[in-house]
């Protein structure tokens, strides 16, 4: 996959921004913004925009603003943009004092829509809705012109002027660019720049009863703030003609739209409209149940900033669509919390072991390392007692061949303790093995052991007397298909995987994590990375288990 440390070579959009510098193009200024509409969470798709956005900001020492679309008030709140400033923060960006909200211009916007139609072009359309996507055309046919387009100036002015002061219905008539309605690019077939909607504004309340288009308010709003290179993903590609038209005919300072290929993933869906679904449908639990592909569902599941970055670098950015292996993500999570995941010994599913001649009564403090990537993590102590548990399948009665783990009268090591062998199994009345009992080798303590003996298995290990019960709740992929969205006969609903979420409520733990904190990383020796759920309490701590500790995915597929 490559160290992302190794990428060198510029990207296009970095191509651009440079020969812009090098010709001295707006003063040689890099400034940059990331716009999200304020109608849902950010998800990982963003998290590419905005490390691109801040990151070309930082790289070329310019400037990356954060500015809320917020246009299309019914589906808007204050909740989302609260949200959405967490979340770029937890990324490890600033915007600074530079916090804007497209809505600031609205009565910018407003004199701008005046002032083009004063040059006549622009138009109020009394059409229905159903009227005008009928006089739009196609792409084979050119559109037909609305009775309305040739009103006077001062019509269009006065019309507009009671638009705004919402003397007409919502959806009764729109502002509409006056450009060309046979033009082979749809959008430039004079497009609606404003809307009548009587609705409240989470930030402007009542005060408007028109709302910009998205058109008209994302270019105007890039040049108020004198953006250089304003970056979108490809579908707005078409709609860069209108973008230049508009601010080409008000004269105003003209940012460079830029597109790239927007981020999709395996097993995923991006659709914020979808994943709103999921949430007001009760799929998941909220917006940051650690299946959604939300950065706060990811923090929550134990991602970090670091691994998030690392991810958008290593995929880069393209100019063609593509879909990406939800297996990189995976791998630069596991590649981060390798450096630096405290590694423990848990237990999911025990099962007990009597070391019959180890003293009664007796508990030794044995030393563990905490992460052998890291040498300054140092170590960490763990009670040894009588009575521990393993992991259920780390032991068999009749082992095929090749299983190195504990079965009757075979030998392995418990990890920082000593060698073991498994002399008698107990069974219950339904022949069920419920308790092994074992012998321990004194001579055989790691770090001091002069026995010499070798054992193929090591296994991991908790203290019945000292060991803490948690709850782990065990992800997996939300959807069973690559491509949830990809069969258009089906809703993505019928992909959700039912085994998405194994909640297992009495895992043993080392109790050396009993004080951590909400997100705290650790690896769980032999089972993956997992991290302290906000849902723990004093009682019981909640672990979400964030990765395997390999691609068991793949080849469980292959079977
Ligand atoms: P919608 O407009 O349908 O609500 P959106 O995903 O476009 O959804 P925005 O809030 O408009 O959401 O997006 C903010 C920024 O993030 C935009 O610049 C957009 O291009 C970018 N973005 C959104 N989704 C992705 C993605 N999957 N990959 C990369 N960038 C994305
Ligand atoms: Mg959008």
């Amino acid at each position: 996959m490559g160290n992302v440390e190794e990428r060198q070579s510029l990207n296009f959009i970095e191509s651009i921004i440079e020969k812009d510098i090098s010709e001295k193009k707006n003063e040689a200024r890099v400034h940059t913004r990331f716009p999200p509409e304020p109608n849902g969470y950010l998800h990982i798709g963003h998290a590419k925009s905005i490390c691109l956005n801040f990151g070309l900001a930082q790289k070329y020492d310019g400037l990356c603003n954060l500015r809320f679309d917020d246009t299309n008030p019914e589906k808007e709140n204050d909740e989302y943009v609260n949200s959405i400033k967490k979340d770029v923060k937890w990324l490890g960006f600033s915007w600074d004092e530079r916090e804007f909200f497209a809505s600031d211009y609205f009565q910018q916007l407003y004199d701008f829509a005046v002032a083009l139609i004063k040059q006549g072009k622009a138009y109020v359309d009394d059409s229905t809705p159903d009227e005008i996507n009928a006089m739009r055309g196609s792409t084979t046919e050119p559109g037909k012109e609305s009775p309305y387009r040739n009103r006077s100036v001062e019509e269009n002015l006065d019309l507009f002027a009671k638009m705004k002061d919402g003397e007409f219905e919502s959806g009764s008539r729109i502002l509409r660019a006056k450009i060309d309605m046979a033009s082979p690019n749809i959008h430039l077939r004079d497009p609606a720049l404003y809307r009548i909607k009587k609705v409240h504004h989470h930030r402007t309340g009542d005060a408007w009863n028109i709302y910009p288009m998205y058109d008209w308010a994302h270019g105007l709003s890039d040049s108020i703030e004198g953006i250089t290179h304003s970056i979108c993903t490809l579908e707005f590609e078409v709609h860069r003609p209108l973008y230049d038209w508009l601010l080409d005919q008000l004269n105003v300072f003209h940012p460079q739209q830029i597109e790239f290929a927007r981020l999709n993933l395996t097993f995923t869906v991006l659709s914020k409209r979808k994943l709103l679904q999921l949430v007001t449908e009760n799929h998941v639990n909220g917006w940051d149940d650690p299946r959604m592909p939300t950065i706060s569902g990811l923090r929550r599941r134990g991602y970090t900033p670091t691994s998030l970055r690392n991810f958008a670098t290593r995929i880069g950015v393209a100019k063609r669509d593509g879909i990406v292996d939800v297996a990189v993500l995976e791998h630069s999570v596991r590649e981060d919390l390798n450096k630096y995941a405290n590694r423990v010994m848990c237990v999911t599913d025990p099962l007990k072991i009597t070391i019959t001649n180890y003293p009664e009564g007796q508990t030794e403090i044995l030393k563990a390392i905490n992460n052998p990537e890291d040498p300054d993590a140092g170590t960490r102590e763990i009670p040894f007692s009588k009575e521990i548990f393993i992991e259920k399948d780390d032991f068999m009665e009749n082992p095929p061949k090749k299983f190195f783990r504990l079965s009757p009268g075979k030998e392995v090591r418990l990890k920082y303790a000593y060698i073991i062998k498994c002399e008698e199994v107990v069974k219950d009345e339904n022949g069920e093995v419920v308790e092994l009992l074992c012998t321990y080798d004194p001579e055989t303590k790691s770090g001091s052991d002069t026995t010499g003996k070798k054992v193929k298995g090591t296994l991991h290990w908790a203290s019945a007397e000292h060991a803490l019960k948690i709850e782990v709740r065990e992800y997996d992929r939300l959807f069973t298909v690559e491509d949830p969205s990809g069969d258009k006969e089906k809703d993505f609903k019928e992909f959700i995987n039912p085994d998405s979420l194994v909640v297992i409520s009495d895992a043993l733990i080392e109790p050396s994590v009993k004080n951590a904190q909400v997100e705290k990383n650790y690896q769980f020796e032999r089972k993956g990375y997992f991290c302290v759920d906000r849902e723990s309490d004093e009682n019981k701590l909640v672990f979400n288990r964030t990765v395997t500790l390999r691609d068991t995915w793949a080849k469980l597929n292959k079977k």
